[in-house]
């Protein structure tokens, strides 16, 4: 999608530290990471978010999940534990309207989220 940051970066139009990729997706680290480990992981196909996904994208988002997990695995998060956030709106913090899971780890982690 025209002016999309994600979809920019998806494309290579912008560059990224980029730990994945396939035909589907691709993951990044965050430019402003909150935590040691604090990884990005988008589908390259335009969806504004977890309310917008359909039921035809059923299998795209468990290949985003799975995807998760494996990252988690490769860079060593698993072993203390990680967490894996989808903000969906601007009262949950939303700010790029590209759908992306957050992955953090690497530090002790608070409940609830601010
Ligand atoms: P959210 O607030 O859930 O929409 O998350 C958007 C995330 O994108 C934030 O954590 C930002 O730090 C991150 N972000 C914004 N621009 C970039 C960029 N160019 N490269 C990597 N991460 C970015």
């Amino acid at each position: 999608m025209k002016d999309c940051l994600f979809c920019k970066i998806s494309q290579g139009e912008i560059p990224a530290q980029i730990v994945y990729e396939d035909d589907q997706c691709i993951a990044f680290r965050d430019v402003n990471p909150v935590a040691p480990i604090h990884v990005l992981i988008i589908p390259r196909e335009h969806i504004s978010g977890i309310a917008a996904v359909t039921n035809a994208q059923q299998a795209l988002l468990g290949h985003l999940l799975l995807v998760a997990r494996r990252i988690a695995q490769d860079l060593g998060g698993e072993e203390n534990g990680y967490r894996l956030v989808l903000n969906n709106g601007v009262q949950a913090g939303q700010t790029v309207f590209h759908l992306h899971i957050h992955l953090l780890a690497g530090r002790q982690l608070g409940w609830p989220p601010g």
